[in-house]
């Protein structure tokens, strides 16, 4: 490998969302004897998800394989309403991470749907959150990929309403959403589109260093949509040669030249240094920043309140008074570092 200089995006990798349900998990893990179950993975990253089966949880894609009174996670892509219900009607303790941003769409479905409007909706088939998104009102949603399939849509009767999976692609999203337009001129669209911060900023990252390099590395798993759409991205922005991989094993020995580097949302910065330290730039590494992002999100309301309890339990056992329990500090530690942690 003859690399000169790695170009790195940021913002890259875990998003706010995936902060907030990586660490309610370890907080789970924490908190409940094993094993703790997880509806779906909770991040689209093996390694991620790898860590958490170390730790004793188990993730099932069906909530009859939960046992009763087991305490469960829902993942961060969201999940359909009937699976929310049947997780909490196993008896156990139900803490649903759902990304407050999916949850912003489920709302608008919801809302759209029952005011009788169809609703096209662009997203991905089978992807986790379209699935769940499409499952709030099933009769009245139509779910399309590409301008060839607005196009072939039935005429929808009544109102109209445009929403979208958080993870597209801008140049995904522009392209159907004007399709949708030109066929329905009035249909309704939120004031700002579905489309997530950091799906935003990490694309508008990668756009500013694509152009410049011989090689782009996209940092991610093949099933995290807002991965796949770096991987496009990159290669549409005028890079000859893309790579995705999901760690350093994966880079081949011939990369030369200037190399991006960027990684999805469900991708770690420990795997983002194992790439650099491969990559052994010659030159070093120069991050190229466009926007500061310091959204957080914080854990689900009835698991901040349950960590409340454990917190002040044990100070109380401990002879503390209430009033000296400190908060539990979430915001001060990273994802990463929680998972660091718990594979140390
Ligand atoms: S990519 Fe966006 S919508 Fe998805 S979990 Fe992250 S912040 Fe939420």
């Amino acid at each position: 490998m003859a690399v000169d200089q790695v170009l790195l995006a940021a913002p890259r990798g875990f998003c706010a969302g995936v902060e907030m349900a990586i660490k309610a998990l370890a907080a789970m893990v924490r908190s409940f004897d094993p094993p703790v179950y997880c509806y779906h993975e909770i991040v689209h990253n093996r390694l991620v998800v790898q860590r958490f089966e170390d730790m004793g949880v188990i993730f099932v894609d069906d909530i009859a394989e939960v046992p009763t009174g087991a305490p469960i996670m829902l993942s961060a892509h969201g999940s359909a309403p009937e699976v929310v219900d049947a997780a909490r009607s196993t008896g156990g303790y139900v803490v649903d991470a759902v990304c407050p941003l999916v949850t912003k769409v489920h709302h608008e479905v919801k809302v759209r749907a029952g005011k009788g409007y169809q609703i096209v909706y662009v997203g991905h088939e089978g992807h986790e959150e379209a699935v769940g998104t499409m499952a709030v009102a099933p009769d009245a949603i139509h779910r399309v990929e590409s301008v060839a399939e607005v196009e072939a849509l039935d005429e929808l009767d009544g109102p109209t309403a445009l929403l979208a999976q958080t993870t597209l692609s801008h140049r995904d999203w522009t392209d159907v959403q004007d399709a949708a337009l030109g066929r329905w001129p009035d249909m309704w669209t939120p004031g700002r589109s579905d489309l997530c911060f950091a799906t935003t900023n990490r694309q508008g990252a990668l756009v500013e260093i694509a152009p410049r390099c011989d090689a782009m590395v996209v940092i991610g798993s093949s099933n995290s949509s807002n991965t796949m759409a770096l991987a496009r991205l990159a290669a549409e922005s005028g890079c000859s040669r893309v790579l995705r991989v999901n760690t350093a094993d994966e880079l081949p020995d011939d990369l030369d030249g200037v190399v991006g580097v960027t990684a999805g949302a469900s991708a770690s910065e420990e795997l983002v240094e194992s790439v650099l330290a491969r990559l052994a730039p010659r030159q070093g590494v120069s991050e190229i920043r466009i926007t500061e992002e310091d959204e957080y999100f914080p854990p689900p309301r009835n698991l901040r309140d349950l960590l409340t309890s454990i917190d002040a339990a044990t100070a109380l056992t401990l002879g503390a008074q209430r009033s000296d329990v400190p908060a539990t500090g979430d915001r001060q530690l990273g994802a990463s570092e929680v998972l660091r942690l718990l594979g140390s």
